[in-house]
């Protein structure tokens, strides 16, 4: 045991709570230390000062204000506190959200509303719009398009 190892141990071995092997490796050390021997005996006068001092018991009073202080605190905390020891719900009102969001952008299906069949993109416009698409102009981009060459050649010939 080095002192950074016996400094966890010191309190532990001052107030004799420490196992049987702990107590061992703490006596190899401090027969060795004297740094370590001065705090023990340091330690032992600081617990001897507060094992002399008078225990004060708290008042009826005293403890009915802080219990009723900590159910205050209870209370106020548990407005807010719910969300957060529970990252599923939270995780699941975000997953909601989003769906939300996609179901308001999907485009509506036109069989579940007939009556929305002629709002339908007629094929001219489809074609006109798909002309307008800036990447369209530039036709390096598409002639070196890494995907197209994956494409069977009658695909490519028909695309062409
Ligand atoms: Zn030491």
């Amino acid at each position: 045991m080095n002192c950074g190892k016996m400094e966890k141990y010191i309190l532990g071995y001052v107030d004799g709570r420490l196992e049987a092997r702990e107590l061992r490796k703490a006596e190899a050390h401090l027969a060795g230390c004297a740094e370590c021997g001065r705090r023990v005996t340091e330690f032992r006068a600081v617990s001897g000062l507060l094992e002399e001092m008078p225990k004060i018991m708290p008042t009826e009073g005293f403890d009915a204000r802080l219990q009723a202080r900590i159910a205050v605190e209870a209370a106020r905390e548990s407005w807010w506190a719910w969300l957060a020891p529970a990252p599923r719900v939270a995780f699941a009102a975000a997953l909601l959200a989003l769906l939300c969001v996609w179901v308001g952008s999907r485009p509506r299906d036109v069989d579940a509303y007939p009556h929305y069949a002629g709002a339908e993109m007629r094929a001219e416009d489809q074609m006109r719009m798909v002309k307008d698409l800036p990447v369209l102009e530039d036709f390096d981009v598409l002639e070196n398009f890494e995907p197209l060459a994956d494409l069977p050649p009658a695909v490519q010939a028909e695309g062409n």
